[in-house]
């Protein structure tokens, strides 16, 4: 989608630390990380969220979280444990209308979320 900004970093249009990529997805540093490890696993394919998706999508966003987990496990948190976090909408504090998975971890993680 043109004017979508996580669209524009996975074409490479607009520059990001790129931590992770393959046929389906790109992963990249957040530009205002929460954690010490803070990074967004982004689907090539232009979703504006999990709610657009259906069961024929399942091994689509299987993939975006098992890719999160593995570069968990490159970040050396797996072990530590991390979070996994797909905002949605409005109340779910979604400000970038294009699917992503935040992966969050190197610091304890506090619930509930605010
Ligand atoms: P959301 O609130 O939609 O779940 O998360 C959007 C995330 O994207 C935020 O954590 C925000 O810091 C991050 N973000 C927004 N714009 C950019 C950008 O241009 N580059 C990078 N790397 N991250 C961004
Ligand atoms: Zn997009």
């Amino acid at each position: 989608m043109s004017d979508c900004i996580f669209c524009k970093i996975a074409e490479k249009k607009i520059p990001s630390k790129i931590v992770h990529e393959d046929d389906r997805a790109v992963a990249f540093e957040d530009i205002n990380p929460q954690a010490p490890v803070h990074v967004l696993v982004v689907p090539k394919r232009h979703v504006q969220s999990v709610a657009e998706l259906n069961a024929a999508d399942a091994g689509f966003l299987g993939h975006l979280l098992l890719t999160g987990a593995a570069i968990a496990k490159q970040r050396g948190i797996a072990d530590s444990g991390y979070r996994l976090v797909l905002n949605t909408g409005k109340h779910g504090g979604q400000t970038v209308f294009h699917l992503h998975v935040h992966v969050l971890g190197g610091r304890p993680m506090h619930w509930p979320p605010g």
